[in-house]
């Protein structure tokens, strides 16, 4: 446990998807971060090995991006985003569009994960409505989907306690299909599960039900990674991109963890093979260093609005920080690291390991599933009767206090480290999981 170095008033600070309270009782701060590892505000230092919130791809501290964004600062700290521009907006664009899927590359700048779904279900509408389309209005999400916080995005979501409270006021016309997760035919899955194609037939059902005249777009993480690291069955995702294709229905891509190498790849799209019409990017995209997201768009959809109006506003959508001069700057700095350190690459080199190094654990106290692809892996474990969730929190916070940030949502453990990890670190966090599952009850 780590407490603050003097007196910190807690009284203030309202925490984001915190038991405040809780929290409050046993304060774990965190004061620096460099490469792998954080040190918390007592000294000690933890393994980072969930890259921050699954976005820190390219370890915490890198020189070059301070260096972009301290530049930046001083050069012009802000520049307007609407009918004014500045020249790094252009070139972050063209430098993000090279990594997004052939034809993909009409850029929207958004703040974060949020924003990008939010940005990308509108794009989607107005795309529609630019075609004559406009009763195609119709948005399919899909259980235990995570896509941010916004209206739009807890409505496409699959997330009860995201949901319920503000169920009356979700966005209308909203379906779901199917979550893909079947234990009892895929448990201890290494890489894409054998079973499962199917669940994307469900999206026929919903098309008989509404007539595809009404839809407007089907948005999916390709791997779902806030609810437990649930990996697309093979099949799954190029079947969808089938059955939206044959109904004029847009596909998004929800990429906010995915895109920038998690898998190995440039995008999920490029390691599945499946081009999306919508990318929807955040967290790598900077690094996390300075906040920043983006929706990719295809060609098509981005000429078809603009060529939709006449000589005025094509969009009426945008955000003050669209393009920040500092994100701009960190945008730039972090795609150059990647490219040059072949950050992608690593990864894919490192993900035999990695599943072999997770899978030990399929053995251990309490796991009851082990799933991996890329640079990520859930470990969920059964539920302490009567405290579900319980378990995976006391390994959280053992695994914190010894040495490794590791993430939980529910009784599923999910790891996520930055692309930089070396071969030593990648079995010392799953042998530190195995130490700590026995002694957990
Ligand atoms: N979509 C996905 C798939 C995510 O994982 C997240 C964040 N974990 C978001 C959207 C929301 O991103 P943000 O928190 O930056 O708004």
């Amino acid at each position: 446990m780590t407490r603050p170095a003097q007196a910190l008033d807690l009284s203030h600070l309202w925490m984001p998807f915190t038991a405040n309270r809780k929290f409050k009782q046993q304060p774990r701060l965190l004061a620096k971060a460099k490469g792998m590892y954080y040190t918390a505000v007592d000294g000690h230092e933890v393994l980072d090995a969930t890259a921050g919130l699954w976005c820190v791809n390219a370890g915490h501290g890198r020189q070059e991006i301070i260096d972009a964004i301290s530049k930046q600062t001083a050069q012009m700290d802000y520049a307007p985003s609407f009918q004014l521009g500045h020249e790094d907006s252009f070139r972050a664009a063209s430098a993000v569009a090279r990594l997004m899927p052939e034809g993909v590359d009409r850029i929207f700048f958004t703040n974060s994960g949020s924003e990008s779904v939010d940005t990308a279900l509108k794009i989607a509408l107005a795309y529609h409505r630019a075609r004559g389309e406009g009763q195609r209005t119709r948005l399919i999400g899909r259980e235990r989907g995570y896509h941010g916080v916004g209206f739009g995005g807890i409505s496409v979501g699959g997330i009860s306690p995201n949901r319920k409270t503000f169920s009356s006021s979700l966005l209308p016309g909203v379906d779901h299909l199917p979550h893909t997760h079947d234990l009892s035919r895929n448990a201890h899955s290494r890489g894409q599960p054998a079973y499962g194609e199917h669940f994307a037939d469900e999206l026929e059902r919903i098309v008989a039900l509404h007539d595809a005249s009404t839809i407007a777009a089907v948005i999916v993480e390709p791997l779902a990674g806030s609810t437990g690291v649930l990996v697309p069955p093979k099949g799954y995702l190029e079947k969808l991109r089938a059955i939206t294709e044959k109904h004029g229905i847009l596909l998004i891509f929800d990429e906010v963890i995915t895109g920038f190498g998690r898998l190995g790849a440039k995008t999920a799209s490029e390691f599945f093979g499946v081009t999306p019409d919508l990318l929807t990017l955040a967290k790598g995209i900077s690094n996390a260093s300075v906040p920043a997201g983006a929706v990719a768009v295809k060609r098509e959809i981005h000429d078809t609005i603009l060529a939709a109006a006449a000589d005025g506003i094509e969009f009426f959508h945008g955000y003050t920080y669209s393009a920040h001069p500092l994100a701009t700057a960190a945008m730039m700095a972090t795609l150059e690291i990647y490219e040059r350190d072949q950050l992608f690459e690593r990864a894919k080199g490192l993900s035999p390991l990695f599943e072999n190094e997770a899978h030990k654990l399929e053995d251990a106290r309490h796991v009851i599933d082990v799933r991996n692809l890329g640079l990520v892996a859930g470990i969920e474990l059964t539920p302490r009767p009567g405290a579900p969730g319980a378990r995976a929190a006391e390994v959280f916070a053992k695994c914190f206090d010894q040495g490794v940030m590791v993430r939980y949502t529910g009784d599923i453990i999910a790891i996520s480290p930055p692309l930089i990890i070396e071969e030593e670190q990648i079995r010392l966090i799953f042998q530190k999981i195995a130490d700590i599952l026995k002694t957990v009850e």
